[in-house]
């Protein structure tokens, strides 16, 4: 079980598609240029309301495996995208990397009933 965090509604945030729960402050978006088998994905360096899944070692390009963790939004258990982790992209600034699938989530001040548009 994943703990509950309390985020402050009067800022700018990211939630679950399907259930509206945050998960991330617009703050924490680091990079809008991802892309995963969902389609367009974002970087975030930190994310809250959220359970993690199995370990998984995974292939991100050839000759450079990672290991992946599946993120689940903590309250209706969908999938909103995965964690990366891996010691070979250390010297380049980072050791892991949360990616969450743009279509799996709502953006600040979108509403749920309107499909969010890919943007670059
Ligand atoms: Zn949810």
């Amino acid at each position: 079980m994943g703990r509950l965090f309390l985020i402050d509604l009067e800022r700018d945030f990211y939630s679950c598609k399907h259930c509206q729960t945050p998960f991330a402050l617009a703050e924490h978006l680091i990079s809008r240029a991802f892309y995963c088998p969902y389609g367009q994905a974002y970087r975030f360096d930190k994310v809250v309301n959220v359970s993690f899944g199995e370990r998984e070692e995974q292939i991100i390009i050839p000759g450079l495996c990672s290991t992946t963790i599946d993120i689940y939004c903590v309250k209706c258990g969908s999938i909103l995208g995965w964690k990366y982790e891996s010691d070979h992209v250390e010297n380049q600034g980072y050791r892991y990397r949360l990616v969450i699938a743009r279509s799996k989530i709502l953006g600040p001040g979108e509403d749920p009933n309107v499909p969010p548009l890919e943007d670059a």
